[in-house]
């Protein structure tokens, strides 16, 4: 069978790859310990499942306008003038089926052949992907733990060149759970603001942010930079609701306008049932949000800390999101028996056959000397899967 050259060019979410693996091991009997997914364990709130009732009730079931309902958009309109001091119109904000596709979605519009995108690594895995299928050519500039995983101004100063179309933001970070500090993203906003390019800010880790600190946003710099920002962001993480599928962009118009000719011809609108859904997360109460950071930020001190007990592993203690990223590469050239540990992929494999515990290969984010956990999930799986990969670790030779 010939497949499209597009499609040839990507791969398969690893993310979603590795937590099937770990299902299916489960599915065979094996006790599995599961960091790779990246979601949060916890349930979508009542109150926001009790709209989404209401909505099915009153037969709210039908398409709605592509970009999302004017209720959505008013929704969303508010929040960020709530929580960043940015005001759009609702000809400025379009909802589609999660941030990944209201991303898939801005890049089919904005980039083609010939453009360069400028991505800091490490990387959600998805960027690349995304870029790759438009036929752009994605610009990976590596960070270093050294700078706490965040991109400096003149890195991004020299990633820019007359064909670069836009910079992909995203703190807090998936994988590194490093956040940028309001100075950082004003430094970062000088050399954007100088420059003919696009910012796609992906917020969607906004909410889940440590130790006082608070998020800023980088279209908040100041009207200039608004102007060239596309704001990105999602009901998904802050609000434990993955499988609603509601995410949304703000930005220019001409942008939006563009993603929501694109969504008419390829999903129409998102699930009316999550928009209904999607509103009251937005304007309810936000006291289930501030609860789950609470229980986040309390695993997030147990598994920095096991796994830095662990010889060989490093870990950073990460300010957002609900990930750790530690290095592993200083078990390569370890060994068990026959198996040899030479990158990350082999200790994740190792981790998985010999522990059975699931973790994501750094590889996959751009930088093979680390490994992804995600720590949404119980505390007792963290207690026993950190003991498990010490176990494993000590195991090696
Ligand atoms: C989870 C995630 C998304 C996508 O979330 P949706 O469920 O599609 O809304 C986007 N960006 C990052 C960095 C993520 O981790």
């Amino acid at each position: 069978m010939k497949l499209s050259q597009r499609i040839t060019k990507i791969k398969p979410s690893p993310t979603l790859a590795i937590t099937m693996k770990a299902n299916a091991l489960k599915a065979q009997g094996r006790s599995i310990i599961g960091f790779g997914a990246g979601e949060p364990d916890f349930d979508t709130p009542d109150h926001i499942k009790e709209a989404a009732v209401r909505a099915i009730r009153a037969g709210f079931t039908k398409y709605t306008p592509v970009g999302g309902t004017d209720e959505l958009k008013d929704a969303v309109i508010e929040k960020l003038r709530r929580d960043h001091g940015l005001s759009y119109k609702r000809s400025e904000v379009v909802a589609s089926c999660g941030a990944k596709h209201t991303l898939y979605n801005l890049a089919q519009v904005l980039f083609e052949e010939g453009d360069e995108v400028v991505i800091p690594a490490p990387y959600w895995v998805s960027y690349l992907d995304i870029v790759v299928l438009t036929g752009a050519r994605p610009v990976v500039v590596p960070t270093s733990e050294e700078n706490g995983f965040k991109m400096t101004p003149s890195q991004l100063q020299e990633a820019l060149t007359d064909r670069t179309r836009a910079v992909i933001l995203n703190s807090p970070s998936n994988p590194t759970g490093a956040a940028y500090t309001r100075r950082e993203i004003e430094a970062l906003a000088e050399v954007v603001a100088r420059r003919d390019v696009l910012v796609i800010s992906d917020d969607i880790y906004e909410k889940i942010i440590y130790d006082g600190l608070s998020f800023f946003s980088i279209a908040s710099v100041g009207e200039e930079l608004k102007a060239k920002t596309v704001v990105v962001n999602g009901v998904s993480k802050a609000y434990a609701m993955t499988g609603w599928r509601i995410g949304y962009a703000a930005g220019p118009e001409e942008i939006i306008a563009a993603v929501t000719k694109l969504q008419s011809q390829n999903t129409s609108n998102p699930t009316s049932i999550s928009q209904q859904a999607s509103v009251e997360a937005l304007r309810g109460d936000q006291g289930p949000v501030a609860e789950m950071v609470r229980r986040f930020a309390e695993r997030r001190d147990v598994i920095v800390k096991a796994l830095n007990d662990i010889p060989g592993l490093s870990c950073l203690c990460p300010q957002g999101a609900f990930y750790v990223f530690p290095r592993c590469d200083g078990l390569f050239g370890r060994r068990a028996g026959e198996t040899v540990i030479n990158s990350s992929s082999d200790f994740a494999s190792y981790l998985l056959d010999e522990a059975g515990v699931a973790v994501v290969p750094g590889a996959d984010f751009g930088n093979d000397a680390y490994i992804r956990l995600s720590y949404a999930t119980s505390m007792e799986d963290i207690v026993e899967g950190t003991k498990r990969i010490r176990e494993a670790v000590l195991r090696l030779t």
